[in-house]
């Protein structure tokens, strides 16, 4: 407990050095009461930097057309048991009007990386949204090159959110068969020269994973000075190749991992992620009371979500609108927080 306790107070100590990777899967390790010293350390970071507010980011999921096989993903073009949706640009901007009267400040635009959404007709659906809605937007539609990038900054895309999910470059190749690490990492750097709030994480548990590669991808999220970090569970689905890949033995990695994440990064905005619902029935209330200062609920309208499960038992597919917006407001509610107001951005130093 002592070793723990020293690492935390280093943690806590403005200027003080960081943390090791080895001495961040020592902390990773943690059960008990070392563990809940985490957990609490974690909260007192999140309270003191952001506050009780937890910004709602409204989730849209306009198409499951995917052009790449992820092996971890359900949406993967290989998966043809997927009855495949576009949602029209109308539909899109209803959807975010809806999100905006059940109080999300933001709208989160995600996809597959569908070529037939391009910059030009993106940048259309984002300048609708944000004219008729005034809600920020936020992208997540896989890799772009940079002009793309730059048109859709031009139409006011506020956030782009993209994932590198592992930093171990074998691990990394061997999910993606479709780009390489580099890829991603470029898009990244190109989003922030672009003035973009950038939003990246990873998925805890790949196949694989040692404790000490989720300590790397700590460290690589934190030295990516990112405005939102979001991580979720990996969670084997029966439709790909990873069908069966257990869930990690410890299952208070996955949350050590949100709370390590917060006192790396005091002032970034960490989602309590959907997959942590499907983890375990009260899994995204514990995330947000363990760092986390975010909540993404989905708004797709019910038609779709059922066809949109990147991971199986996904959570709230059976749910619609104003009854998604009652539920959150009283999870939020019994956890003593309060819905934030106004968009949400950033509050990272430049
Ligand atoms: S993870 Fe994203 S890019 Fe990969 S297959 Fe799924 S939707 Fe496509």
């Amino acid at each position: 407990m002592t070793a723990i306790r020293e690492q935390l107070n280093r943690l806590l100590t403005p200027g003080a050095t960081s943390l090791s990777a080895p001495e961040l899967a020592a902390l990773l390790k943690a059960q008990g009461k070392s563990c809940d010293a985490i957990y609490a350390a974690a909260e007192q970071v999140r309270q003191h930097s952001m506050g009780e507010a937890v910004h709602l980011r409204g989730i849209i999921e306009f198409s499951n057309v995917c052009k790449n096989n992820c092996w971890y993903c359900g949406i993967r073009c290989g998966n043809d048991h997927v009855a495949r949706y576009r949602m029209t640009a109308e539909e899109i901007v209803d959807t975010a009007k809806n999100a905006k009267l059940w109080g999300c400040g933001t709208v989160v635009l995600q996809s597959g990386e569908d070529p037939f959404f391009t910059a030009a007709i993106l940048s259309d659906i984002v300048r609708r949204v944000k004219g008729e809605t005034g809600l920020a937007v936020t992208l997540s539609v896989g890799v772009r090159s940079r002009d793309e990038l730059a048109q859709l900054k031009e139409a006011g895309c506020d956030r782009y959110l993209l994932r590198f999910e592992t930093t171990s470059n074998a691990l990394f190749s061997a999910l993606h068969p479709d780009e390489p690490f580099e890829h991603r990492v470029q898009c990244l750097v190109d989003l922030r020269a672009l003035g973009y709030q950038v939003g990246s994480g990873f998925m805890i548990g790949l196949p694989g994973t040692t404790l000490e590669m989720i300590a790397n991808d700590i460290l690589f999220a934190t030295r990516l000075k990112l405005d939102m970090i979001g991580c979720g569970p990996f969670l084997s689905h029966p439709d790909t190749p990873l069908a069966g890949k257990p869930l990690l033995e410890d299952r208070s990695v996955y949350y050590k991992t949100i709370a390590l994440l917060r006192l790396l990064n005091p002032t970034a905005h960490i989602p309590a992620t959907t997959a942590f619902d499907a983890l375990e029935p009260e899994g995204r209330n514990h995330v947000l009371m363990r760092g986390a200062n975010v909540f993404m609920p989905n708004v797709t309208p019910g038609k779709y979500r059922r066809l949109y499960q990147l991971y199986p038992n996904k959570p709230c597919v059976d749910e619609e609108g104003a009854a998604c917006a009652l539920c959150v407001r009283g999870r939020l509610a019994a956890l003593g927080r309060e819905i934030g107001t106004g968009p949400g951005h950033s509050v990272r130093q430049p």
